[in-house]
This record gives C-alpha cells, structure tokens and sequence, in this order.
C-alpha cells in the first residue's frame, strides 16, 4: 500500500515511512492510495471469525508488504488481548464499551498497535525514533503504556501542569524506562504548540528523527476501524441498521469508522457527537468550516477546536457536501445536558457512562427522534472512573477503582518540569 499527502505536495511513500514520518514533508495527513472492499464472504462468515482473524483481514491491505502476515499476526494478538463488548441500553440503544484495555480509553488499540508496528521497524536498530506528544490526558496514558519498553522508541509527553486529573498523571508518569513526561507549565494548547515547533525545528529534525502518536500517525488511526466490524459482529443478528454515535474531538474515530464502510461494513449511518466545541456540527448545518479555540468542558478528550481528521473525512467523500451530509448527522451538547444524561443513564438503564459517551448516547437520542427502526450505538470511549470527580458527583455512588487504575495510583510521579520551548529542545537533545 502507498499512503499520499493530503497537501499533494509531497511524494507517495510506504506505510513503514508513513508511520516513521507520522505527518508527510508538505505538512499534509498521509491517506491510503485505494480502499478495496472486504469480499462479501468475510462479512457472510463474520460469526465464524475471532477477533484477531477479523483484524487481519481488515487490516492486511493497509500494512503489506511493509509488515510480513506472521509479524501482522503477532502485532493483532498482542494489541487486542481485552474485549469489546456490546452493552445493550433498550431495543435502539446500545453502547460499545471500548475502555478494557490497560489504560482504560480507547487509544489503547492505536497505541498499542503503532507501537509494535515501530518496534518491528527498529528491529534492527537502524531506525531510533523519538515519539513527542502532547496530551490533555488521555492520550499520554495510552502512548505512554503502549510503547513502554519498545526497542529504539524513545518517547516524551508534554502534559499541562495540574489540568489533567490525578490518575491520568500517574498513567503518564510512573512507568520509567523509555517513556519520560514533561511537565509544562501553561494549559494544553501551549504543550501543543511547543510539540509543533519542534517538528518544524529543522535544527532539530537534522538531529534526531522525531514522530507523532496522535491519530494523524496512520498507525494509530487505522486499526480503529476494528470497532465497528467488532460491534456489527455482535448486532448484525438482530438488527439490520446500525448507526453510529461517536463522541468525537479529533475526528479520528469516526473518520476511521468510514474506512469500515469503505471495507463493505453495512453501516447505515454516523452521527458525530460533540461537546460545545461543535465546528463540524456548525458545518454540516452551514456549510462553512470555521475553526476555533478550543473550549474546556467536561468531555476534555473532544475539547477540540480544529479536528485534524476532518480533512481526512473530505477526501473520503471527495469534498462532496451533500454525500457527506448523507452519511454524517453531527449535534452538539453542553455540560448540563451532558450530566443529565448521564444521571438519566443510570437511572433509566442501571448504567455508568463517562462524560464522553453520555454525549454520544445524547447523539443517539437526537437521531432517533427523527429515525425509527434503527439501531444505535454509542462508542463508550472511556471508563467512568477516569472521569470520577464528575461521574460520582452526578450519580451520587461511589465508584470502586478497577485493577489497572489500582495499579498506578501508588506508584511514585517522575516529571521533568519545563516552561518553555528552549528546555524541551534541549531535554530531547539531551
Ligand atoms: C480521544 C478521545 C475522544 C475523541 O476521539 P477522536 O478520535 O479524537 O475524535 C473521545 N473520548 C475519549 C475518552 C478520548 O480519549
């Protein structure tokens, strides 16, 4: 497979460069060449496949020949080793818990699948790579665990000083070995920015070869397709339509549940569920694409004011507005209608959602009102103890600490603290 900017100002690569360079020379997202359906068998057939069995089908095209089938094989049985399941709420909801694997969001599948896909390209130490992220919190814990003890991967994750919650900083901080966290004073958009300028930094680029494990790094994105075949798999039974709500900030989510359809999945729609940052819900209202500053809200994984994917979802429908918006409902909630649904939740269904997938079921709830015989599933995209302070004030039960949260809360934080851009050059030159 061939990936290509999204600038078109840069030559097609490989995926192994496309995951090495994260974001292509012209600045542009890398975007696989073709999308070739899955065979109508593999979804006949769908009940006798595993989950791995699933994974290799689905994502042999974008991997080959770069990753050999036995390594794609051993990388699909190390990344997945938690479930999926599909919680039903009532006969048109259901939720799709995606919070099982070791640091309980969603970005686990990503993480953990990129980072065994770098280490396979460093298996001869040729290719030494410095991941740089920044994160708002949940995506420094999932790239921090993902890659831990990771051959010839250094990573470093800027975090802002005192904005992420506690157990979000132990997830980042405690783990040792390659994986070191910076921590900045300032919020989150100053992390980013300084990440921004050290991959703009050609003094530094020169030195070293640094890399991103956001979901603009195709290593990252692409196996979060899975979701949604592993979901039809669960549904396709009982229920001929299924739409999608996906509590969504970077558009990574969602975009990847596209390429699902592009595969052949049989999903009959998406719903984009934003927070009060709501540019695309703006969009498909207006037709116009005008990004933001973000505004902090309780969701704080989608407090995003310009989704990086977007584009990536443009090209799938080829900028075409009125196919896009047959495909793609978007609304946005605030936080009061964010934490009345989730008191609404469980009261109503004896359930504990996070403050993100209460705005996706929100997200369900809208659609359906004008959609009958359709069923929707909400993507449950972190445990609700991630985000204790407000799941417990709202519900008003105490929430007892699953095992991998457990884990870290006793381990010892190790920071390096930095204030601006000169420390974190010469920490990575360091
Ligand atoms: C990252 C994240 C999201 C948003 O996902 P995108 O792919 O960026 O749209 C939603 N919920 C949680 C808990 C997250 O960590």
């Amino acid at each position: 497979m061939k990936y290509y900017s999204l600038n078109h100002k840069a030559p097609k690569t490989t995926f192994k460069e496309a995951v090495i360079k994260g974001l292509a020379p012209d600045k542009g997202l890398y975007f696989p060449e073709t999308i070739t359906p899955l065979p109508a068998s593999f979804f006949k057939n769908i009940d006798n496949l595993s989950d791995t069995e699933i994974a290799f089908q689905a994502l042999h095209q974008f991997v080959s020949p770069d990753i050999p089938e036995a390594v794609l094989k051993t990388i699909i049985k190390e990344t997945l080793s938690f479930d999926f399941p599909i919680v039903k709420l009532n006969e048109s909801i259901s939720t799709l818990e995606l919070f099982h694997g070791p640091t309980m969001a969603f970005k686990d599948v990503g993480a953990r699948f990129m980072a065994r896909c770098l280490g396979y390209f460093n298996k001869n130490n040729t290719n030494q790579v410095t991941v740089l992220v920044a994160t708002s919190g949940d995506t420094g814990g999932a790239v921090a665990n993902g890659f831990l003890g990771v051959k010839g991967v250094n990573v470093v994750i800027l975090y802002p000083s005192g904005k992420v919650s506690d157990i979000q900083e132990k997830q980042l901080t405690t783990l040792g070995q390659n994986i070191k966290a910076l921590e900045v004073d300032g919020v989150f958009d100053d992390c980013q920015d300084m990440v921004k300028r050290a991959f703009l930094d050609q003094d530094l680029t020169s030195k070293m070869q640094l890399t991103s494990a956001n979901s603009i790094n195709v290593a990252r994105w692409l196996p979060q397709l899975l979701y949604f075949i592993f979901a039809y798999k669960q549904l396709h039974k009982t229920h001929n339509e299924i739409v999608f709500s996906v509590p969504s900030g970077n558009f990574g989510n969602v975009c990847a549940g596209m390429m699902a359809q592009q595969l052949g999945l049989p999903i009959k729609h998406f719903i984009a569920a934003n927070n009060q940052n709501n540019v695309v819900t703006n969009y498909l209202k207006t037709e116009e694409y005008s990004p933001q500053p973000s505004v902090q809200t309780i969701s704080n994984a989608m407090d995003v004011g310009n989704p990086s994917n977007f584009i990536r979802i443009q090209e799938i429908y080829k900028n075409n507005f009125s196919k896009l918006k047959a495909n793609l409902s978007s609304f946005s909630f605030t936080d009061t209608e964010t934490k009345i649904a989730l008191k609404e939740i469980y009261d109503t269904y004896n359930y504990v959602a996070d403050p993100h997938g209460a705005v996706g079921y929100l997200g369900c709830k809208a659609y359906l009102k004008a959609h009958t015989n359709v069923h929707c599933v909400f993507l449950e995209t972190a445990h609700p103890t991630k985000f204790l302070d407000v799941v417990e004030k709202v519900i008003k039960i105490e929430q007892p600490l699953p095992k991998q949260i457990k884990g870290v809360m006793n381990k010892t934080k190790e920071a390096t603290k930095i204030g601006s851009y000169e420390e974190l050059k010469s920490f990575l030159l360091h």
